[in-house]
């Protein structure tokens, strides 16, 4: 095993990187307006799904100014697909924070910008490390990865003491005079080399220091003891249809897809059957009775920590009026309108296949739920 030198991993790491770098949107720029938008992006989404989303988003926003001035609901609509919507509505109220605090200038001390809404020590490092220069490591999950097999760290990586040994070797490896190329590198590295299962460790270029590698196990790093089994929750959702138009409401402010429109709906309780859980669930979100017609489709999501399957009904109104009990505000929506609002990923499955059939099965529907005439620019 060769004798780690912190030099020598630097360089070796940078001349792969000065080679191989991909060419992405945000690597032509040092605007910290577009780093910041792209770090933000690629927290939990991969490359080449960020791509197109960065480029709308900063033709649709292309300042802080703009970002901070527009509707949340307009940046919602723009990260539409992207998932984790609290990173939409964070970036938008750093928006406004820089403009009434900064006079609408991205701050550069890693008090600041961690001061800032969505913004936690790893985004803070990469963006003041990419756009000043400034020497802080930038740690996030492929950055643990990479140290856990370079230096075969063996306590779980969610523990205190292997956090602090994460910290100490990522300040030791740190290359203090490129210190933005080193944190994108060692980003790179993880991406596209050092992955989670197969890592292409024979054409990694700092192989000669991993410690991992050479005991023939580096999939078996970082070291994770606890495993969590993650809840499954079965969803209950109804289609209400009201002379050619369909109900939908918009979910609290605060909490998981906070500010999104959706079918209303929600958990099926035990000995509850799907069909009964959707009428309840309308009832105590909306304040309205329905009637279940039939199953539309049935879907399955996950998320970081639990995951659903949806299942759609169609439902026709009965009586009462809608009340925002369980809900921000709710409307009646022709359905060739839905698109002009932001779902969340799953409930944007439902209305690409509602407007995919354009209903052509409504003919075996009951009269009240038939589909829409065209054009119809109807809201209720
Ligand atoms: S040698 Fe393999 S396991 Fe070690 S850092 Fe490189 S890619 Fe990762």
């Amino acid at each position: 095993m060769t004798e780690f030198d912190p030099s020598e991993f630097q360089q070796l790491l940078l001349e792969w990187f000065d080679k191989e770098f991909r060419d992405l949107p945000w690597r032509q720029t040092r605007d910290p307006y577009l780093i910041w938008i792209s770090e933000i992006m690629l927290q939990q989404t991969q490359v080449v799904t960020v791509i197109p989303y960065f480029q709308r988003f900063i033709t649709r926003f292309p300042t802080i100014h703009d970002l901070a001035a527009a509707d949340v609901s307009q940046v919602l609509k723009s990260w539409e697909g992207l998932g984790y919507y609290a990173r939409a509505r964070n970036l938008h109220q750093a928006a406004r924070v820089i403009v009434r605090e900064h006079a609408g200038q991205f701050p550069s001390t890693f008090a600041e910008v961690k001061g800032l809404p969505g913004i936690g020590n790893y985004t803070a490092a990469a963006i003041l490390s990419i756009v000043w220069g400034i020497a802080i490591p930038a740690i996030d999950g492929n950055v643990i990865r990479i140290l856990s097999r370079l230096f075969a760290i063996e306590e779980d990586y969610k523990s205190k003491e292997a956090l602090e040994l994460y910290r100490q070797k990522a300040e030791q490896l740190l290359n203090e005079q490129r210190p933005g190329d080193h944190n994108q590198a060692m980003m790179e590295l993880g991406a596209v080399l050092c992955s989670p299962r197969k890592p292409k460790c024979s054409i990694c270029p700092v192989v000669k220091f991993c410690q991992a590698n050479l005991r023939g196990n580096p999939a078996a790093f970082p070291v994770k003891n606890i495993k969590k089994i993650r809840p499954h929750h079965p969803i209950a959702v109804g289609i209400v249809w009201k002379n050619g138009t369909v109900l939908i409401d918009r979910r609290p402010e605060k909490g998981l897809l906070g500010g999104l429109w959706e079918f209303p709906g929600g958990k099926v309780q035990p000995n509850e059957s799907i069909e009964q859980a959707v009428v309840r669930e309308i009832k105590e979100e909306l304040d309205i009775e329905v009637r279940v017609i039939s199953h539309f489709m049935t879907l399955d999501h996950a998320y970081t920590h639990f995951s659903i399957t949806l299942y759609v009904y169609l439902c026709e109104f009965v009586s009462g009026t809608p009340r925002a009990v369980h809900c921000t505000e709710w409307r009646w929506v022709l359905p060739e309108a839905l698109p002009c609002y932001a779902f969340p990923r799953a409930n944007g499955r439902i209305v690409e296949k509602l407007l995919q059939e354009n209903f052509s099965t409504s003919s075996a529907m009951h009269p009240s739920i038939r589909p829409p005439r065209l054009n119809e620019d109807k809201q209720i």
